[in-house]
């Protein structure tokens, strides 16, 4: 028996990367997970195997979080199957890298379309459900390019900055519920998401990154169960950064 037994996570974007290492750690620790991904149809199946080998419920459904119905039938679908939603991790993100005079208007816009209309759309429906159940934690992805800003990355960056401001509004507006909303901030993170780095980038961040490592998918994780568990129930609209001091 589990700390966590019979409670339910919603994961965005768990079928790779660090959405991936949070869904295997809460399922670890007892939860029921439900988690969304794009079009890696074959990456999402094989975490639901891996999940639900910790003996927890898992449902892992196509929905792209930029799209607003296909977030509410996820999310419906999570109350029917799993019950009311205890947790919900907004880890669905992509980058667009390019200095802004060659920045395409169809980049720009799917960007914030994924990073901050998908997180807009997921807490838009799922916290209603924790309002009503007067519980809940919700943790956004955010970015240490969204408090720093990062060159080639103003896109990206200026999403990023949205959910840390999105969040401490909604932590604002949710607290009175018993719902707490917090902010995780990574750096440099050993994911597909930065592979396409080049080894001078590498490089240079390597240098920039007091622990002189990358960090990985489930130190990340890792600190996303402690925000989700009760050992945090004092801590809400904080941003935490996991980034290996690289904006010390
Ligand atoms: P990743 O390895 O590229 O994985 C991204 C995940 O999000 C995949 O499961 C992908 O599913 C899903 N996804 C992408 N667009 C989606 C959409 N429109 N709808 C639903 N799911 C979608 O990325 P990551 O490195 O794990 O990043 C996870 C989060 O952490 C992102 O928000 C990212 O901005 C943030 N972050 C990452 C780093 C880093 O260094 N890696 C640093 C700071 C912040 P499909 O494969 O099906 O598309």
């Amino acid at each position: 028996m589990t700390e966590h037994a019979s409670r339910v996570a919603l994961i965005s974007g768990g079928s790779r990367g660090i959405g991936r290492a949070v869904v295997l750690r809460l399922a670890r620790d007892g939860y029921d997970v439900s988690f969304c991904y794009r079009s890696d149809e074959t990456a999402a199946r094989a975490v639901e195997q891996e999940a639900a080998e910790s003996g927890v419920r898992v449902l892992a459904m196509r929905a792209d979080v930029a799209d607003a119905s296909a977030v509410r039938a996820w999310v419906s679908r999570t109350e029917q199957e799993l019950g009311g939603i205890d947790v919900m991790v907004t880890a669905a993100g992509i980058v667009r890298d390019n200095p802004l005079v060659l920045m395409s208007d169809e980049d720009w816009h799917q960007v914030l379309d994924t990073n901050l209309d998908g997180v807009y759309h997921v807490c838009r429906a799922a916290t209603f459900g924790m309002m009503k159940r007067k519980s809940g934690c919700v943790i956004n992805l955010s970015s240490v390019s969204g408090i720093y800003g990062n060159p080639t990355q103003t896109a990206y960056s200026a999403s990023k900055a949205g959910i840390i401001a999105f969040s401490r509004a909604l932590a604002k507006e949710t607290g009175r519920y018993g719902i707490r909303v917090n902010v995780v901030a990574p750096g440099f993170i050993e994911t597909d998401m930065i592979s396409t780095l080049s080894d001078q980038t590498r490089e240079r961040a390597l240098r920039a990154i007091p622990l002189n490592r990358l960090g990985r998918a489930e130190e990340v994780a890792d600190l996303v169960a402690f925000l989700a568990s009760d050992r945090a129930s004092y801590i809400t609209g904080a941003v935490l950064q996991v980034d290996g001091g690289i904006t010390v």
